[in-house]
């Protein structure tokens, strides 16, 4: 089979890619071991341009929210699905100081703020709170599992573990207009999607790839309200009809994939002091973002017509719309890579 795509992993990253690419006219063959070491499946999901640590915009805020509010309500209608929820955000202030400069941000005219004057039953916060409603989630495991219907049903889905030696890939040899060919599939482009299990492929040795280990908990809670994320640091977030989520932790220090009970602990504490409601653990789970020394993504050429689109970190659901449409603008019409975004500024 031709394609003029091939992705390597189907996580958020491929996901988003095969999207774009098909918005486009494009054909997209897709290689992925059905989900074995997988973030997307774990992640929350959310997305909001605020980052709450400083109270300022998040990188490229503008830009990034206009690509994700057009494109994946474009793809629910392509895909015929349901994956893409607002969900506003409302940071319960820690303290004064933080309170203070909420106002001050405010005063100032930044975007996405708003003050709260009312909070919903059974929030505690002695000193008060800020919303941001532009925000939301992405029902991750719903948009895979749409995405990977589409090709399993065309036909476009190789499920198995991709190995490069089966890829004809001799950088010495491969000119410029050879396709790349990989078993008995052909295409103009190969791009690597493969989230952290990339670091094994000797293409990102020397890029600096890195996990950033979360857990999460699914939690069930009695009796609260269901239109709004609560943030105090961590976040309970009313996920659909399933029940809420509970997240999440940063770790990276290490890469095992061993949920702790020091974890849950802590994220039950935490939100006890924001909430007034009985919660439960339904399911403790863990995963491994793939980021970056300096938290931008690693986009571009690792060999002739071999790419990557990794590395998209805490952020993924928000930056990866924007940024696939730049990495298929640079590959097809040779558009230059956001500096920040490009995997040769390592080189
Ligand atoms: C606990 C937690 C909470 C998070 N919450 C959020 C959030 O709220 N909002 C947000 O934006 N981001 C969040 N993230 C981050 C988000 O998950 C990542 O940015 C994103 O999922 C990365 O997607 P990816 O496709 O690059 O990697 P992955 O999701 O890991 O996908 C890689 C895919 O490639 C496949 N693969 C790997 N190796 C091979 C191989 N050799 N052959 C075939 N297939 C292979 C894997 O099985 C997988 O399907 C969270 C992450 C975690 C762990």
């Amino acid at each position: 089979m031709r394609f003029d795509l091939i992705i390597v992993g189907q996580g958020l990253a491929g996901s988003v890619l095969a999207c774009e690419a098909q918005s486009r006219g494009l054909s997209v063959g897709i290689i992925d071991n059905g989900w074995k070491l997988s973030a997307s499946m774990v992640a929350a999901g959310m997305w909001n341009p605020v980052s709450f640590r400083k109270i300022i915009s998040v990188w490229r805020d503008q830009e990034c929210m206009e690509a994700l509010q057009t494109k994946y309500p474009a793809w629910e209608k392509s895909l015929e699905s349901q994956f893409y929820f607002d969900r506003p955000v409302m940071r319960v202030f820690p303290n004064q100081e933080y309170a203070d400069l909420w106002a001050k941000r405010l005063s100032e005219g930044m975007p996405w703020i708003q003050a709260v004057h009312e909070l919903p039953d059974r929030v505690k916060a002695p000193y008060g709170a800020g919303l941001v409603d532009q925000a939301g989630y992405l029902h991750l495991p719903r948009f895979l599992q749409s995405v990977r219907d589409l090709a399993s049903a065309e036909s476009r889905l190789l499920e198995e573990e991709f190995d490069p030696k089966y890829l004809e890939t001799d950088a010495g040899r491969r000119t410029p207009d050879k396709p790349v060919v990989y078993k008995h599939w052909q295409a103009d482009h190969l791009i690597i999607a493969m989230g952290t299990s990339a670091r094994k492929l000797s293409w990102y040795q020397g890029l600096p790839l890195q996990t950033n280990k979360g857990e999460v908990l699914d939690v069930s809670v009695k009796d609260f309200q269901r239109y709004i994320t609560a943030n105090n640091g961590k976040w309970l977030l009313p996920y659909n009809e399933e029940g809420y989520k509970l997240g999440a932790s940063y770790d990276w220090r290490t890469d095992d994939l061993e949920t702790s009970d020091e974890v849950r602990e802590m994220l039950l504490e935490k939100v006890q002091l924001m909430l007034d409601a009985e919660v439960s653990v339904v399911e403790h789970k863990v995963g491994l973002r793939p980021t970056v020394k300096d938290r931008r993504p690693l986009l571009g050429e690792l060999e002739t017509r071999i790419w990557s689109f990794n590395g998209l970190g805490t952020r993924g659901v928000l930056i990866s719309p924007l940024l696939a449409g730049e990495l298929l603008n640079h590959i097809f019409d040779g558009a230059p890579l956001h500096p920040e975004t490009d995997l040769n500024r390592f080189k």
